[in-house]
């Protein structure tokens, strides 16, 4: 498994959890709006919570393995959700390597 077939994983679980974690604080939101409960207003806080956990993983998990340097800021910024870069901006270390491997760039 290379670097980028990690890092597209790790962000399409990231982009799962922000999805449910919003869909519960809207749904759930929109109901106890209907039938006040402290149950759903609960179940909705959590959602928010989860979304929002996520979106900050999702800032701070993509570094460079090499030089630690942090990748997909654009993707983060919501330009690219499903692209990741093919190098590292900072130290141009080739993603596609597999990870397992030393980089002898
Ligand atoms: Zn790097």
């Amino acid at each position: 498994m290379t670097i980028k077939q990690r890092f597209k994983r790790r962000k399409r679980l990231l982009l799962i959890g922000i999805f449910i974690g919003f869909a519960l604080f809207a749904g759930m939101g929109a109901l106890e709006n209907k039938y006040p409960s402290a149950v759903l207003s609960a179940i909705s806080y959590a959602g928010f919570f989860i979304a929002f956990s996520c979106v900050v993983i999702f800032v701070f998990a993509f570094r460079c393995p090499r030089c630690n340097g942090r990748v997909i800021t654009g993707a983060a910024m919501g330009l690219s959700l499903l692209s990741v870069p093919r190098y590292c901006s900072s130290c141009g270390l080739d993603f596609n390597v597999p990870s397992d491997e030393p980089a002898n760039i």
